[in-house]
């Protein structure tokens, strides 16, 4: 296994995403349920607090008075108990103007003063204070206080009307029992808690105080509520919104796009999860301004958004990226759907011819072996989202308005691509690629007359691997200048050792990719290269492909007056393939057209054919150029092709590209 990096090594998995996960979840899990439950257990704790505090100073206030009563009251039972018998104290307990009752153990009344006012509750009700317990009864005429469940209950309302009728003194009266006579009879005698009305102003304002301040704390939680609500969802939009369409952002895209995805609902909903390229981004802000261009993503979002209905979702993925999750029913349905998008997106802005590209992943239902629909518990829109965008990216070189779903060719050809890329610097520098020569002959007279270099790969990981699986993926990635110099050095190296062994060597051309054509010293560079082999020119020729011909016309014609000016013959390649390059013929002075190998295929090789063959190498020939027919794999072609005066043929029927030591056999077989 050669040196290299596979993604799934640990040291490339990225770090912070984890982290990232986390606080995502964090700020979705983060809601106001918290924050409204704290608010209502404080404010019911404040409330609790405040009953608790205001209970404890009027059981305070009324335990001070119940004492004084009953100390009060203790003194006439004391009385009462020394001289019932003595009509001087009776006298005298008549006369203080205490109502009081004596009852038996039977609770008969046996002995009265003043009016006895009890109220008609039934039963005994005890208060206690915190050293003692006693009975107490209600008056029924006043009602003020009333024993109530072990404590002593105060109408506030009544004593609230008393406050009004502007008396100076409020007697709150209450009966209380006491034992006498060793507990055989009981005295129950009308006490007086009597208040001041400053007392009593006291209390209620202490009352009303502590209501104040647990509404003022009231308040204070709910504002801090409230704004600790706004905050959070001010947090939250900014989180997921993107800063440059006010849209939706890629976070949101993600934690969305898995919820519906996954949601039990969703499982029997076929998805298409799309990824929109507006193409011409850089060059719009090039040609007007950043935030023109920013504009102009933000009328591109509007539009997105207002095409997406229930249950699907839209957000900015990157710079001139957006992400689209729909639904849809047919594949057809959903390609009219983007069709009609595309449209909608080209008519925005009618001066421009704006180029706008879609990847689309479908994701059907999952479902298990009776067909019914599985959740799809564990699918994650990233992954999903990539390879609709690695649909959108095979667009790249292209300039159409167009839509592409990926399928499972796609996915082989991403990671062949990517396999070819991690290993193309350490195959060139092992020296994987290895030159095949394929001769080129002389139809009349079967001598060699020349040989084209053909690159293999042979590679310890990928195997043999031919030309047509990776020469076009290094013209994507622009590692092809670099496998064409190490050919052209291959090939110099290999002439220059031929001829100092004493063969006679014949010209062989290398391909020069268009890729190039950029390089304005391109033709210094092959002659360099030439020069450090101490190969003479004249015995490489260099082959460019027709369709260079077409990108930039002056630069060609520049750097083949260079190239023939330092001895290099120049080809030009598949003549004939797809293009039309006779107005190429006129302005650039060549030394060999290739004849591409269509010409000699199915349709092409009739009676029509070869006229068109016979007048291509007339009109070499009357250009002064030799002329290669390529692909030629008959013997009536070749008879043909020798009656046509074609100079060279390079084809299956003379021989097929081979590895050099085989060649060298020809080229000494071609001595003899
Ligand atoms: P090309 O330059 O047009 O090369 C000719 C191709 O036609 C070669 O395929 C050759 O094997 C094939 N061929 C020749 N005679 C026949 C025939 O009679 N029948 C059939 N069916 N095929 C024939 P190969 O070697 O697979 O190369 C494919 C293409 O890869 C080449 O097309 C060329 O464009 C590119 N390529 C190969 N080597 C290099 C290189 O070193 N640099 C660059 N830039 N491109 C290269
Ligand atoms: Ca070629
Ligand atoms: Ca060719």
């Amino acid at each position: 296994m050669k040196a290299g990096f596979k993604m799934s090594d640990p040291k490339f998995k990225n770090i912070h995403k984890k982290e990232n996960e986390k606080l995502y979840k964090k700020v979705k899990h983060i809601s106001s349920f918290g924050s409204i439950t704290m608010y209502l257990f404080l404010s019911i704790l404040f409330c609790v607090m405040a009953v608790i505090l205001a209970g404890f100073i009027l059981e305070y206030i009324i335990e001070t008075k119940f004492t004084e009563a009953y100390t009060d009251l203790k003194y006439v039972s004391e009385l009462y108990e020394l001289g019932n018998t003595d009509n001087t104290v009776m006298d005298y307990l008549r006369s203080d103007g205490r109502d009081f009752i004596v009852t038996d153990s039977s609770g008969k009344v046996v002995y009265q003063i003043g009016e006895n006012t009890i109220s008609d509750i039934s039963g005994d009700i005890i208060f206690s204070n915190s050293t003692e317990t006693y009975t107490v009864y209600a008056d029924s005429e006043s009602g003020y206080l009333y024993p109530n469940n072990g404590h002593l209950g105060v109408d506030f309302m009544r004593l609230r009307d008393s406050l009004e009728m502007d008396v100076e003194n409020i007697e709150l009266p209450l009966w209380l029992s006491i034992d006498i006579n060793g507990g055989d009879r009981k005295l129950v005698g009308k006490t007086l808690f009597s208040f001041s009305k400053r007392d009593a102003i006291l209390a209620i304002e202490l009352t009303i105080g502590i209501g104040v301040i647990t509404l003022i704390m009231f308040l204070i939680f709910f504002i801090y509520l409230i704004r600790s609500i706004v905050n959070y969802k001010r947090v939250v939009k900014l989180f997921y919104s993107d800063p440059v369409t006010s849209g939706h952002n890629w976070v949101w895209y993600v934690r969305n796009g898995n919820e519906r995805l996954r949601k039990a609902s969703s499982k029997a909903s076929a998805f298409a999860v799309v990824d929109v390229v507006f193409k011409n981004y850089r060059n719009y802000c090039l040609c007007h301004s950043i935030s023109e261009g920013e504009a102009f993503l933000s009328k591109i979002y509007t539009i997105l958004s207002a095409e997406i209905k229930r249950g699907e979702i839209c957000a900015h993925s990157t710079t001139a990226v957006f992400a689209l999750l729909l639904r849809y029913d047919s594949e057809e349905q959903l390609r009219s759907r983007l069709n009609d998008i595309l449209q909608k997106l080209r008519n925005m802005d009618k001066e421009h011819n704006h180029v706008f590209q879609m990847g689309v992943n479908l994701l059907e239902p999952v479902t298990d072996e009776n067909g019914k629909p599985l959740k799809r518990k564990k699918i994650s829109i990233e992954n999903e989202y990539n390879n609709a965008a690695a649909a959108s990216a095979t667009l790249e070189s292209s300039d159409a308005c167009e839509i592409r779903f990926f399928d499972s060719n796609l996915l082989e050809e991403q990671r062949w691509s990517d396999s070819v890329h991690e290993r193309q610097m350490s195959a060139l520098d092992n020296e994987e690629f290895v030159v095949y020569y394929q001769p080129k002959y002389d139809p009349k007279t079967s001598i060699l007359r020349g040989a084209e270099a053909l690159v293999r790969w042979d590679s310890p990981d990928l195997g043999f691997v031919s030309p047509g699986r990776f020469i076009p993926i290094f013209e994507k990635n622009g590692f092809i200048t670099r496998l064409d110099h190490y050919m052209i050095a291959h090939v110099a190296r290999d002439q220059k050792s031929w001829l100092d062994a004493g063969y006679k060597c014949v010209p062989v051309s290398v391909n020069v990719s268009r890729a190039h054509f950029s390089e304005n010293d391109l033709a210094e560079q092959i002659r360099d290269i030439v020069d450090k082999a101490e190969c003479p020119h004249d015995l490489i020729e260099i082959e460019l492909t027709e369709s260079a011909f077409f990108d930039d016309k002056h630069a060609m014609i520049e750097t083949i007056g260079r190239l023939k000016s330092y001895g290099f013959a120049v080809s030009m390649d598949d003549f004939g393939a797809g293009y039309s390059s006779l107005n190429s013929l006129k302005d650039m002075s060549l030394d060999v057209l290739k004849l591409d190998a269509d010409f000699f295929r199915g349709e092409n090789a009739d009676e029509r054919g070869q006229i068109v063959i016979s007048e291509a190498i007339r009109l070499a020939k009357n250009l002064n150029m030799r002329i290669v027919a390529e692909g030629v794999e008959e013997k009536e072609q070749v008879d043909f092709l020798a009656d046509q005066d074609c100079d060279m043929i390079q084809g299956y029927y003379f021989a097929k590209p081979m590895p050099k030591s085989e060649y060298l056999s020809r080229i000494a077989v071609s001595e003899a």
